[in-house]
Parts: structure tokens; C-alpha cells; sequence
């Protein structure tokens, strides 16, 4: 799968754009257009469902993005949240210490009188033999030693522009949930275990920001902080060790319910020397992107660092009481994090598929239902003829009460289902010339419409008092297409 195409589906359709554009654009930051800002709500959506309002054992929460100063020295970020970086002295580019050998590089070669060559990764020139020492991307200049670089973007609170005045925009949800710990248990009387969910944004000023929105400088999380008793055993095992693998599982689980293939996720342990020092162990899981398998999410567990970093620099006690033991305990926290925007990149290569229909290309988006932009587009055979075209717009605005539907005439049905596609509404609705009647031959209308449905192209005639009906068991009971349609007559594609 090529990024390039899903970057250029993205422009043309309406999902993704690249920030302030008209001037230029900015290589690490995106907006989302019309369909995109309906996937990214479906995702969230969905999330929150599934993991918030569906689950008794967990609550949600909204935080702000600027906070107290003092929240990021306490987690940690203040003084470590850093990644080496290297600058070239002559072109000023500015690179990850980590990460300039993985990169191509320009190289002068001296043994061809000077030619540019662009050398791959890591190895030698072929015509010289020299390896990278200079810029990867001038080939002149030499780099400085590498040198930690903070990834927090620091602004002011206030009328004045001073060091008292220093605040972040948030790097991470995460700390707006342990900070808000004792006000949620005081409002809401939890017991162990149970859950506090954020999605909101964040912002990291990346050295190397790239490959579409896999990694930007403004993105958005779906964060989980869930406490857990570290006294408690279940099944012989610290319960934080066993919510640890249970959360891994449920996290996993929902990225294919809703559409990732399983091949295309793989989960990734952690080893010794790449574990947080305050974690007791972090999973990843990878998806296979484009660039190879890199991070969709982490699922970490924190054990009682937070909360204890928290306590220390408030002075305020951050313990839940428990009954049965007498004692006060600072709970572990297990957290899945996930990117809202790398799992809308994952979601959108996954759905994409080129298919050969009738000796022709058809691009679909095969998106689970939930996710789909658009639920329903209201497309009329014959533009011409007024009552066709009345009666679309009508069904559109009646569908659209309940699901996201919309309503196109500018070109003819073939051209107009595969436009729908490629950009994976669920349901066709068509309404021709039988729906309607024609009163100038005095036939009546059968007051039918045609429903087809993407994947599989096929099409049933269904009476239009029967629609809503349909489409609510498909698109709100999850019933099968093939169940539903065995009940209607097939109609000619
Ligand atoms: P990476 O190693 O890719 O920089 P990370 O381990 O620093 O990621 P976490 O701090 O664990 O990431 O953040 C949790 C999740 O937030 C990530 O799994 C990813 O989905 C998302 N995320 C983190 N940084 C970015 C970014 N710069 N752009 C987009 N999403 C991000």
C-alpha cells in the first residue's frame, strides 16, 4: 500500500488537507475536511462508546490543555521529556540524533569530480567507498553533537511575557486525569478498579514530524487511565498485571472489530532498555503502515509513578481508601494510548481496495459501517424529470435526520455509485422513473426505491415506506446485508 495514494484520495475527496495550504503549508500539521472530520468524529465516537458509556467500571473526563505549570514537572516532562537532536551548520536543518543514519543521503563524490549522488540508508558510496559524515540532506555541512531538545511547546498565561508567567500546551492527555483523580472519586464514590477516559489534543514539537498524519506537531489522543488495587491478586497474579494483558487484548480486539485486518497488527513488548524507567511494562501495538510496522498505540503500565509525583508536588494526599484492608493505597494505573489520528490513517489504508468491475478500475473504501463518512447517498436516475428529482430531495432530508446522507445529481448513476465508493458510503438509495411514475403514459408509481449496498454491488427494491425501517436494522442493528436482502426482490445492477 502507497501513501502517496491514499495522500492524493485524501486531498481529492475531502478527507484530509494540509494545513494553511493557500501559504505554503505547514509539513506537520493537517485539517481535516468535510469527510475526514465525519471519520475522525465516527472513531472517537465509537470509542467512547465502547470503552466509556457501554463499560460500568469507567467514567470520562475533559480537561483543559493549559495547566499548571508545576503538572509537568511533577510527570516528569519538564526535565526528560526530550529527544536528541543534531543540527547541520551550514543548511541549519535539524535532524533526530537517532534517527540520521536511517535516512538517505546526499553525498558530493570526489572520485566522479564532485557528482551529486543520493546514497541509500546506511550504506557506502559505490564509487568511493566513503560513508555518511556530513548533512544527510545538504551533504556539506557537518553536524553539531547531538543535544537533548524539549518537545513541549512552551507559551505565556497572561498579560505578561515572563518566566512566572511559562506554561505548555499539553504533550499528552494523560496528566489532566491523575491531577483530576481525587475530584473524580470524590464525585463519583468508584471503587478499584475502575477507568477515566480523555480524548482531547496534544501537542509535541516532533524534530522530525512526517509520513502524512502518522507523526504531527498538533494531534489528538484517546487516552485511558485505569487504577487498579496493586494488592489485590486475581488468579494468583497482581491484578495489574492481569488488567494489563486484559486491556492489551480489549485493545487489539477493537481495532479489528471495526476493520484492521489482524495480519496487519502485531504487538510489540518493550525490552528492558526501551521501558520508561517509572513503568513496569509497555506493550505497542504495530500496525503494518506503509513506512513498515511502526507504534498505532501503547498500552503502558504505570504503576503508582503518577500519582505518587502528583501527591509530592501538591501536597495533597492522592489514595483510595480501602474497606476491607484498612489502609489507604495508592492505586497502579494501567493506560491504553491511542492516536486518533494514526488510527484514522490505519483505518483509511485498510478500507482502501482497487477492484476490477466490468473491465473496469473501482476504488472502494470498505469501511465498517459505524465508520463510514456517509451512511446514505440519495442519487436520482433521470435529472431531468422534476419529480425524481423532488422526491430525492425529500427522502435525503427525511434520512438525514438520523443518519449522515447525502444527495448528488451531477453526473449519471454508474459514474455517481462510483463516486459514493471511492469514498465508502455504506448505502446507495435510487430513485428512477418506476418510483415516481410517469402520468404523461398514465402509469402510477410503485413508490419503491432501489438500495444498494457498496461491498458487495448487489441492489433490492424496497417500498419506500419499508426504507427506514431496512436501514435502521443495517445500519443501527448491525444486521448483514445478506439477511436483510434475502427479504426483497433483487434488482437489476
Ligand atoms: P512515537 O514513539 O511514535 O513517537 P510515543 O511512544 O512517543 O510515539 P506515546 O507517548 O505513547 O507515543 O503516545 C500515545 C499515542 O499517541 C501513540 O501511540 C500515537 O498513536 C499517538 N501519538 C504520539 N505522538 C504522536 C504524533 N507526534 N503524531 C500523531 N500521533 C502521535
Amino acid at each position: 500500500m502507497n501513501m502517496d495514494v491514499i495522500v492524493s484520495l485524501g486531498k481529492r475527496r475531502g478527507f484530509i488537507f494540509q494545513s494553511s495550504e493557500i501559504y505554503g503549508g505547514t509539513g506537520s500539521c493537517w485539517d481535516y475536511g468535510p469527510l475526514g472530520v465525519e471519520l475522525s468524529h465516527n472513531i472517537k465516537r465509537v470509542w467512547w462508546r465502547d470503552f466509556v458509556q457501554r463499560r460500568a467500571d469507567m467514567v470520562g473526563l475533559d480537561a483543559s490543555i493549559l495547566m499548571h505549570p508545576t503538572v509537568w514537572k511533577a510527570s516528569g516532562h519538564v526535565d526528560n521529556f526530550t529527544d536528541p537532536m543534531v543540527d547541520c551548520r551550514e543548511c541549519k536543518r535539524r535532524f533526530r540524533a537517532d534517527q540520521v543514519d536511517a535516512m538517505p543521503w546526499v553525498h558530493y563524490c570526489e572520485a566522479t569530480r564532485g557528482n551529486k549522488f543520493v546514497v541509500p540508508a546506511g550504506e557506502a558510496c559505490t564509487h568511493c567507498g566513503a560513508r555518511r559524515t556530513l548533512c544527510p540532506e545538504c551533504g556539506k555541512g557537518t553536524l553539531t553533537a547531538p543535544r537533548q531538545f524539549n518537545l513541549m511547546f512552551k507559551t505565556f498565561m497572561g498579560p505578561v511575557e515572563e518566566d512566572a508567567s511559562v506554561t505548555y500546551l499539553r504533550p499528552e492527555t494523560a496528566q489532566g486525569i491523575f491531577v483530576n483523580f481525587d475530584n473524580v472519586l470524590q464525585a463519583t464514590r468508584r471503587k478499584l478498579p475502575f477507568g477515566i477516559a480523555q480524548i482531547g489534543k496534544a501537542f509535541r514539537n516532533e524534530i522530525t514530524p512526517g509520513n502524512f498524519i502518522f507523526r504531527t506537531r498538533e494531534f489528538e489522543q484517546m487516552e485511558i487511565e485505569y487504577f487498579v488495587n496493586p494488592h489485590d491478586t486475581i488468579d494468583g497474579r497482581p491484578a495489574d498485571e492481569q488488567a494489563h494483558d486484559v486491556w492489551i487484548e480489549a485493545c487489539r480486539a477493537w481495532f479489528t472489530r471495526y476493520g484492521l485486518s489482524p495480519e496487519h497488527l502485531r504487538l510489540h513488548e518493550h525490552a528492558g532498555d526501551e521501558l520508561a524507567h517509572y513503568a513496569k511494562r509497555t506493550v505497542d501495538i504495530l500496525y503494518h503502515f506503509p513506512m513498515g510496522w511502526s507504534e498505532l498505540m501503547g498500552i503502558a503500565n504505570r504503576t503508582d509513578f503518577d500519582l505518587k509525583q502528583h501527591a509530592k508536588f501538591s501536597g495533597k494526599s492522592l489514595t483510595w481508601f480501602d474497606e476491607e484492608r484498612k489502609e489507604h493505597v495508592v492505586p497502579y494505573v494501567i493506560e491504553p494510548s491511542a492516536g486518533v489520528d494514526r488510527a484514522l490513517l490505519a483505518f483509511l489504508l485498510d478500507a482502501y481496495r482497487e477492484e476490477e468491475v466490468r473491465n473496469e478500475k473501482r476504488v472502494v473504501l470498505r469501511f465498517h459501517h459505524e465508520l463510514a463518512p456517509v451512511k446514505i447517498a440519495v442519487l436520482p436516475l433521470l435529472k431531468k424529470r422534476g419529480e425524481i428529482v423532488a422526491r430525492g430531495h425529500a427522502l435525503r432530508d427525511r434520512l438525514a435526520r438520523r443518519w449522515v446522507t447525502v444527495y448528488d445529481d451531477t453526473a449519471a448513476i454508474g459514474r455517481l455509485y462510483r463516486r459514493q465508493d471511492e469514498v465508502g458510503t455504506s448505502y446507495c438509495v435510487t430513485v428512477d422513473v418506476k418510483t415516481v411514475g410517469d402520468p404523461e403514459k398514465g402509469e402510477a408509481g410503485d413508490d419503491k426505491v432501489t438500495i444498494r449496498e457498496r461491498d458487495s454491488m448487489e441492489q433490492i427494491r424496497v417500498p419506500i415506506e419499508a426504507l427506514d425501517g431496512v436501514l435502521a436494522r443495517l445500519l443501527d442493528g448491525g444486521a448483514a446485508w445478506g439477511d436483510v436482502a434475502r427479504d426483497f426482490p433483487r434488482a437489476e445492477g
